[in-house]
C-alpha cells in the first residue's frame, strides 16, 4: 500500500522511530554515527541525508516502509562470488548521504533533496515479516538493502535482516562505503555480503559527490577485517576516473587489502544530471581490467557490456587458471565450483558458496588478506 499524505517530508516524518546509532548531547543536539558525515544536528533539523532528524533532542530515523522492491539475479548487485545464479530480493528506502550527479537510483536516493525525485518517490508500507514472506515466495536466497544508501537506514535493514536470518537467508548491503566503526559493528551480526562503490581515487572528486576518499578506504579495510564478504565496484566514467594512474592507484590499494578482493569495473551510461561524458567503451573497461590483473588482483570483472569483453566476465581459479564460472552479463552458463573449491586443483576459492548439501560456506577474505 502506498502511503498518501500532503508532502513527502511529512509522510516520512511519520514513518520514523527513535534511532539506535546516535548519541544525545546535553544541549539538545544529537550526533548521528550511521554514516561517515557524523552530523551534529540541532533540534528541529535533519542531517545531511535529510531523512534522519532531531526532534526535541531525540534522533528519529526511517522505519516501516520501502521505496522500491525488485527481484534480480545476485549478479546484478553485483556479487560474483556469492551464491552464483541465485535471486536477490532488493529493497530500498529514501534518501542518501551523497549527491552523485550520475546516480542511477536518484528517485529513491535524492528524495527530499530534489523536487523531481519527490514528485515520484512513494513509500510503500510493509513489515519485515511481509518482506521476508515475499522473498520466500519468490525463492530468493538473498535479501539486499540497496537503491538508497543502506547505511543511513541501518536500523530498518537490521529489523528486516533479523527476520531473514530466521529463514536462513543471506543478507547484503549495496553501499557507497561512507561508514563509521559504530555502524559496521551494529550491522555485523546481520549482514553477510557487502558491496562498496569505490568511485575513484581522488579526494577532490569525492568531495564533489559529498564524501571523502579516506573514509571509504577505511570502510573497505574494516569490512574485510571484520569478516564481511566484500566486493568492490568502480563505475568507470570517461574523463572523471578513467586515467591509467587513477585506475592503477585503485588496483594497488585493493591488492593491499587483499589480492582476492573482487573488483568490478563497470561501464557508465549517461544518467540523471551527468550527461556530458561519453558512455564508457569496451576498450576502456578492458584497459581497467588489464591494470587490475597487472597489479596483482586475481578477480577483475568488466561489467555492463556483456558480449563485448570476451571471456573476462568468467571466474578463473587463481592457482591452476582453469575456468570456474562462465557468465554472460548476469547469466550463469556454468558453475564448476564444488563445495567452495576448484574441482581441478582443489584450491579454496574466496566467496560465499552453497555446498552440495545446501549449507552455506564462507571462504572469507580476512583469512586470505595477506597471502
Ligand atoms: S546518516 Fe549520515 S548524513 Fe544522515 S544524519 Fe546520520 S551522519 Fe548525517
Amino acid at each position: 500500500m502506498a502511503y498518501a499524505s500532503s508532502s513527502l517530508k511529512e509522510t516520512l516524518s511519520l514513518l520514523s522511530k527513535e534511532g539506535e546509532l546516535y548519541e544525545k548531547l546535553p544541549d539538545g543536539k544529537v550526533i548521528c554515527f550511521a554514516c561517515g558525515h557524523r552530523c551534529k544536528i540541532l533540534k528541529g533539523l535533519p542531517g545531511i541525508c535529510k531523512v534522519r532528524f532531531n526532534q526535541n533532542g531525540t534522533l528519529y530515523v526511517p522505519f516501516g516502509y520501502v521505496g522500491a522492491i525488485q527481484l534480480d539475479p545476485i549478479e546484478k548487485k553485483p556479487f560474483f562470488h556469492a551464491l552464483p545464479g541465485n535471486k536477490a530480493l532488493s529493497f530500498g528506502m529514501l534518501g542518501c548521504d551523497y549527491h552523485c550527479s550520475y546516480c542511477q537510483n536518484w528517485v529513491t536516493s535524492q528524495a527530499l533533496r530534489d523536487p523531481a525525485a519527490d514528485a515520484v518517490a512513494k513509500p510503500i508500507l510493509i513489515t519485515p515479516r511481509e518482506f521476508i514472506n515475499l522473498a520466500l515466495k519468490q525463492e530468493a536466497k538473498v535479501v539486499t538493502s540497496t537503491y538508497n544508501e543502506p547505511l543511513i537506514t541501518s536500523e530498518w535493514a537490521v529489523e528486516i535482516f533479523k527476520e531473514a536470518k530466521k529463514e536462513g537467508l543471506v543478507t547484503s548491503y549495496v553501499s557507497n562505503g561512507n561508514g563509521t566503526p559504530e555502524v559496521l559493528e551494529y550491522i555485523k551480526p546481520y549482514v553477510d555480503l557487502y558491496k562498496v562503490d569505490l568511485k575513484g581515487f581522488q579526494d577532490k572528486n569525492y568531495r564533489k559527490l559529498g564524501g571523502k576518499l579516506e573514509t571509504v578506504k577505511t570502510t573497505i579495510q574494516k569490512l574485510v577485517e571484520k569478516g564481511f564478504w566484500v566486493e568492490v565496484v568502480t563505475l568507470v566514467i570517461p574523463g572523471f576516473n578513467d586515467s591509467e594512474e587513477e585506475l592503477r592507484n585503485i588496483a594497488r590499494f585493493l591488492k593491499g587489502v587483499s589480492p582476492y578482493l573482487p573488483w568490478h569495473v563497470t561501464a557508465f551510461h549517461k544518467d540523471y544530471k551527468m550527461t556530458d561524458p561519453e558512455d564508457t567503451r569496451a576498450e576502456t573497461l578492458m584497459k581497467a581490467t588489464s591494470i587490475g590483473l597487472e597489479e596483482g588482483l586475481f578477480f577483475v570483472y568488466p561489467g555492463n557490456l556483456p558480449n563485448e569483453v570476451k571471456e573476462y566476465e568468467n571466474t578463473v581459479c587463481p592457482f591452476c587458471k582453469e575456468t570456474l564460472i562462465r557468465r554472460i552479463g548476469y547469466k550463469i552458463l556454468e558453475n564448476r565450483i564444488q563445495d567452495g573449491c576448484c574441482p581441478d586443483c582443489h584450491a579454496i576459492i574466496p566467496g560465499v558458496w552453497l555446498k552440495k548439501d545446501g549449507t552455506l560456506l564462507k571462504n572469507l577474505l580476512k583469512n586470505q588478506a595477506h597471502e
